[in-house]
Formats: structure tokens, C-alpha cells, sequence
């Protein structure tokens, strides 16, 4: 009976317990129900659902949950909804742990595609649990190589199945380095497709626009070798590379199994967009010149920016990727800055370049605004980014252009000014040169008068005498008309020029030279001196008595030419040799000039102060 009672007593605490512990189960079975969040309805006639309204998350910050012990926890209700529905939470450490069961009412579907709309995370472990408790596992991110993707697309998506009328329990595990952003859609095969074909478009649109510009500038730089074009190249191939490794093609195309370089070349592409940026406005508003201080500012920018793109080869992604993020907005603000400088300094190609990077930072505010939840979802306010930077390049292009064309027109007002300088110039310099050349023709003329005349007297000198008297028994030659030759020596002249001076004596020449020149200019002639106080004239035409009655001239003018000297009258004589040239007679000068020394030392001989033919040799 006590066995009786104590196994009763006994079976009673059994139950006692076992109700307690059913009451406490229903507890937590109800507990759970008000905690964890209700299942997702794929309900019919929709092939799209993002799951970030009903989701759950969990952040492990030690990350040492395994998967058992997250869907317990998941189970338990200890999972919190998405702070504002919100996927982003910023750079954060450990992992994230998201939670959702899922019921497919859609017969008709029962395969879908998870797709996380974020391309950077580094590794994402998905688990689907199944009614009958077996749970699937799939890996993704990019720290696993792309390849293993299930489909081959720039965003990290794995399969899912999902039998009608059944409740399937999903849990991913995100961890990263990079931003933890988490945007996860469900897509039905079909609109799959779709999303794929219009982000094909979009993307390859964009891409093909920058690509045109990278080629056009490429072959504008290769052509012209200015260095505003390369610059521009730098600047559009590197904020290109932003774009494509932020939009996931980076991991895709280019390094596609190399988890180091999908972390590195984040950092690393905007700080080479932003040095690209600046050597590019730098280049472009001409700030060496035209804004030294600025030109110095720029450069620091540019030395900072390159040693955080060193720095972010070795520092952690979280740490590199936000000081870079950031930088974007500092290297934004400085090209403003600089160009409204130069837009007052009267810089006119700044207006442009300042109208791009405007377009450029709408879109950028337009996509952030969107992030916020600001503005309405549409095509520019999601490719705001894309969109403002395509016309900020295109603006760009343009006004490198124009600018080029600014420069050319003024390489080419240089080139004229110089040229007209130049014109101008020669034709002074020719002006002067024909002066010059003038002057020297009359010094020259003025040379050759002097070089045949005799200083003292002004008369021919001997040398040109001997010239012209060649001349005319030249051209005596076969001509019918004589040539005389008178030969003067003045009479006692040594004996003048003691008594008088050597001055007076001058005195005497002079006068004995104005009365020869005189008589030649009256007989077409030409009178010379021929040596110290001896004359010479020449009379063309002149036969031997035309010849002896000048000389009679001759000698009775001198005579009676009156040279005075102290108030006294200088008594002047000539003695006279005569030689007349027959018409046609060749003869030398010399031999003229002997025969008529020779009578006029015979008049000297005999007597002085009378005129003496040759004797005729004929
Ligand atoms: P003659 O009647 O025989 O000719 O005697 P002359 O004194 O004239 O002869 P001579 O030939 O011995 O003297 C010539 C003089 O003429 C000598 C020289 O002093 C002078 N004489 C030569 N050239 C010049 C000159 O340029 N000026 C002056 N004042 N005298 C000159
Ligand atoms: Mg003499
Ligand atoms: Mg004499």
C-alpha cells in the first residue's frame, strides 16, 4: 500500500511536473509566437519581395555563435528588427546574423533567388532550414572566388527552394570589413531576368559612355600631348574604377579570384580618383600660374591622398575605406572652392568646369537623399551617381575642349602679333637700310669726286687727268678731231715762296687754278694739277693753232692775275708746253705728255713766261 501510495504519490509529482512543464512550454511557445517574426507570405502576382521590412537581426560582436545556437536565439525571439527597417549599419566588427521564415504561396514557383544588393561584403553563410529539420548551407561574398556564385552576376545570390505551403526558416551570417550593408531581395527566376536586362542596360550604358570618353580623350591627348587631357584620362579611368568596383564588376570581371584585391582596390581607386580629380583641376584652372598659393594647397591634397592610397595597402579595409569616403567630400569642397576662386579672378573656362562638378554632386545629393529615404525611389534619384557623374565627364570633355580652343586662339593672336611685329619691323629695318644705303651711295659718290681732285685747288688731280686723257686718245682713235695738250709750270715759284711764304705761294696756285678751270669749262676741256706748281689742260677738239692761241690766253691771264700778299701785288708767270694730237693718230700718253714737257722746257729754257709747241714729229 505505501509502495501503493509512494508510487502514486509519485506518479502524482510525475504529472504535476509534466503540467508545469507544459505550462512552461506553452509559455515559451507563446512567447516565442509574440517574439519571433512572422513568416513572409510569398503571396501570388508577386515575383519581387525585399525582406528588409520583415527581417530580423542579431549582431554577434564577438562572432562566436555557430549556427545552432543563432537559430535558437532566432527561435527564442532574441532577434530585433531592422532599426527603421534600415540594412546599413555602418563599418562594423563581428558578425551579423539576420533572420526570417519564409512561406511560399505561389505553386507555381518553387525556386527563388536570394540576391544581397550590396557587392562588398567580404563572406555570407546561408542557412535554410527545412520542415523536416535539415538545413542547407550556402557560402558567398567576396572572399569566396566568384566562380562559385550560383548565378554569374556582380552581386553576391544564392538559390533558393521553396516548396508551396511550406515554412522554411532562412539565417545569414554576414561578416566584413566592409560598410555591413545587407539589402537582401527574393526574386523569382522571371524577374530575375528582368532586373539583370535593365541593369545590363543602365550599367553598359554608363560604362560605354565613359569608356567613349576614355578613347576620345585618349586620342585627343595622343594627338595634341596636352596635359589637361591626361589628366582628364587619369581622373575619368580611375572614378570609373570607383564606380565598377563599388557596383560589384570589379570582383566580376577583374579580379575575380583575388579576395585581397576586392578589399584593397576600394580604397585604393578613390584615392587615385581623387589625385586624378585634382592634377585634373589643377591642370585645368591653371592654378601654377594663374593661383600659386591654391597650386600649393592642391598638391598637399594630392601628397595626402597618395599616402592613403599606400597606407591603404597594409591598414585594416574598415579603416582605410571611410578616411577615403570622406576624403571624396574634402577633394569635392577644395575643386569648388577653387574654381569659384578663379571664376572671380575672371577665368573664364572655370564657369564649365564648375557647372560639371555641380551636376556631379546633385547626383551624388539626390543618391544620398534617396539613402535617407528623402526622396522618392526613381531612375535618377537611384543612378543619381551614375547619371551626374556621366554629364560631369561629358561637361568636362567639353570644356577641356573649349579650353584647348581658348589656348589655340590665343597661340594664334601671339603668332600674329608677332608677325606684325616682325612686319612692322622689317620694314623699318628696310626703311633704314635704304638710307643707309643712299647715304653710303652719296658718301661713296662723294669719295670718288675726292679721289679725284687735288685738296689745295679743287682741280682734277693728276691721276684723273691721266684717266680722261686715255679715254679721249681712245676714242681719238678713228675720229676726225685733234687733241691739244697744254703743260703749265709756273715761273720761279721756289723764289715766291721764299719771299712771300709758302701760304701766299698756296694763294698763287689758287688763283693760277681758277683761271684754268675757267678757260677748260669755256673750251669743254679739262684742267688738272699735275704736281707741285704744274698744270695740265686738256682741250678736245683743239688743232695746234686754237691750242697755241688759249695757251697765249692762258699765259697773259695768269700774268696779269693779281695775287696780293701784305697789301703787296705777287708778280705770277707761267711757261707754257704745248702737243696737238692729229685727228686719227694713235699715240700713248706718256709720249703726249713727254712731247709737251718737252716744249715747255724749251720755253722755260728760252726764257720763261711764253708758250712753245713740240716740234712736230710727223
Ligand atoms: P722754274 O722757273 O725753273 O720753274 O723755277 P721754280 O722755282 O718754279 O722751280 P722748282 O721746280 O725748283 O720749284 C718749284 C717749287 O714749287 C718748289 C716748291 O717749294 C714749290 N711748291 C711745290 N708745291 C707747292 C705747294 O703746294 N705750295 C707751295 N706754296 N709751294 C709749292
Ligand atoms: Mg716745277
Ligand atoms: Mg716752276
Amino acid at each position: 500500500m505505501g509502495m501503493h501510495r509512494g508510487t502514486w504519490r509519485n506518479r502524482a509529482r510525475t504529472s504535476w511536473l509534466a503540467a508545469l512543464a507544459l505550462l512552461a512550454l506553452h509559455i515559451c511557445a507563446f512567447a516565442s509566437a509574440a517574439n519571433a517574426p512572422a513568416a513572409l507570405r510569398l503571396t501570388p502576382g508577386d515575383s519581387r519581395f525585399s525582406l528588409s521590412p520583415s527581417l530580423t537581426y542579431w549582431h554577434d560582436t564577438q562572432a562566436r555563435a555557430d549556427v545552432t545556437q543563432a537559430f535558437r536565439r532566432a527561435e527564442a525571439g532574441l532577434f530585433a528588427p531592422l532599426p527603421d527597417g534600415n540594412p546599413a549599419f555602418g563599418f562594423q566588427t563581428g558578425a551579423y546574423w539576420f533572420y526570417l521564415p519564409i512561406e511560399n504561396a505561389q505553386p507555381d514557383e518553387p525556386r527563388w533567388l536570394l540576391v544581397q544588393e550590396y557587392a562588398l561584403s567580404d563572406t555570407l553563410d546561408l542557412y535554410l532550414r527545412y520542415p523536416d529539420g535539415h538545413i542547407e548551407h550556402q557560402v558567398g561574398g567576396d572572399h569566396v572566388p566568384f566562380e562559385d556564385r550560383f548565378v554569374r552576376y556582380r552581386h553576391p545570390n544564392f538559390r533558393i527552394d521553396l516548396p508551396a505551403g511550406q515554412r522554411v526558416e532562412l539565417l545569414l551570417r554576414v561578416q566584413s570589413e566592409s560598410s555591413m550593408q545587407v539589402p537582401l531581395v527574393l526574386y523569382s527566376p522571371k524577374a530575375f531576368a528582368e532586373l539583370m536586362r535593365d541593369a545590363q542596360f543602365s550599367n553598359g550604358l554608363y560604362y560605354g559612355i565613359v569608356l567613349a570618353l576614355l578613347c576620345y580623350n585618349l586620342v585627343l591627348w595622343l594627338m595634341l600631348r596636352d596635359a589637361g587631357h591626361f589628366w582628364y584620362l587619369l581622373h575619368t579611368a580611375a572614378f570609373g574604377l570607383v564606380l565598377f568596383t563599388l557596383n560589384g564588376y570589379g570582383f566580376e570581371y577583374l579580379w575575380p579570384n583575388s579576395p585581397w584585391l576586392a578589399d584593397v582596390s576600394v580604397p585604393l581607386s578613390i584615392c587615385l580618383a581623387l589625385i586624378g580629380m585634382q592634377l585634373f583641376s589643377r591642370s585645368f584652372l591653371d592654378l601654377p600660374k594663374r593661383w600659386p598659393a591654391g597650386n600649393l594647397a592642391c598638391l598637399c591634397l594630392v601628397g595626402f591622398f597618395a599616402l592613403l592610397g599606400l597606407a591603404s595597402l597594409w591598414l585594416p579595409y574598415s579603416v582605410a575605406t571611410p578616411i577615403a569616403s570622406r576624403a571624396v567630400l574634402v577633394g569635392i569642397i577644395w575643386i569648388i572652392t577653387a574654381s569659384l576662386v578663379m571664376m572671380r579672378r575672371g577665368y573664364q573656362p572655370a564657369r564649365l568646369f564648375l557647372l560639371a562638378w555641380a551636376l556631379f554632386l546633385a547626383g551624388v545629393t539626390a543618391f544620398t537623399l534617396l539613402a535617407f529615404g528623402l526622396v522618392p525611389q526613381n531612375f535618377w534619384t537611384q543612378n543619381g551617381v551614375q547619371v551626374g557623374s556621366a554629364l560631369e565627364l561629358l561637361l568636362l570633355s567639353l570644356a577641356l575642349g573649349r579650353r584647348y580652343a581658348g589656348l589655340r586662339e590665343e597661340n594664334i593672336r601671339i603668332v600674329q602679333d608677332a608677325n606684325e611685329r616682325l612686319e612692322r619691323g622689317l620694314i623699318d629695318r628696310t626703311r633704314e637700310l635704304r638710307t643707309t644705303m643712299a647715304q653710303l651711295g652719296e658718301a661713296n659718290v662723294q669719295l670718288r669726286e675726292y679721289s679725284r681732285r687735288d685738296p689745295l685747288t679743287g682741280l682734277f688731280n693728276r691721276r684723273h687727268f691721266h684717266e680722261s686723257l686715255t679715254q679721249w686718245l681712245h676714242a681719238q682713235d678713228g675720229q676726225n678731231r685733234p687733241l691739244a695738250l697744254l703743260l703749265l709750270d709756273l715761273d720761279h715759284f721756289k723764289q715766291i715762296n721764299d719771299t712771300y711764304g709758302h701760304l701766299a705761294g698756296d694763294d698763287c696756285l689758287n688763283a693760277a687754278a681758277r683761271c684754268l678751270e675757267e678757260v677748260a669749262r669755256k673750251h669743254a676741256g679739262l684742267a688738272a694739277r699735275f704736281g707741285g706748281e704744274e698744270f695740265v689742260l686738256v682741250l678736245p677738239g683743239a688743232d695746234a693753232q686754237t691750242a697755241l692761241q688759249v695757251a697765249e690766253s692762258v699765259r697773259l691771264r695768269i700774268q696779269q692775275t693779281c695775287v696780293e700778299n701784305h697789301g703787296q701785288r705777287i708778280p705770277l708767270s707761267t711757261s707754257i708746253g704745248v702737243h696737238t694730237v692729229s685727228p686719227g693718230q694713235t699715240i700713248l700718253p706718256e709720249t703726249v705728255i713727254r712731247l709737251a714737257d718737252e716744249a715747255l722746257y724749251r720755253a722755260k729754257r728760252e726764257g720763261r713766261n711764253c708758250v712753245r709747241h713740240s716740234i712736230s714729229v710727223a
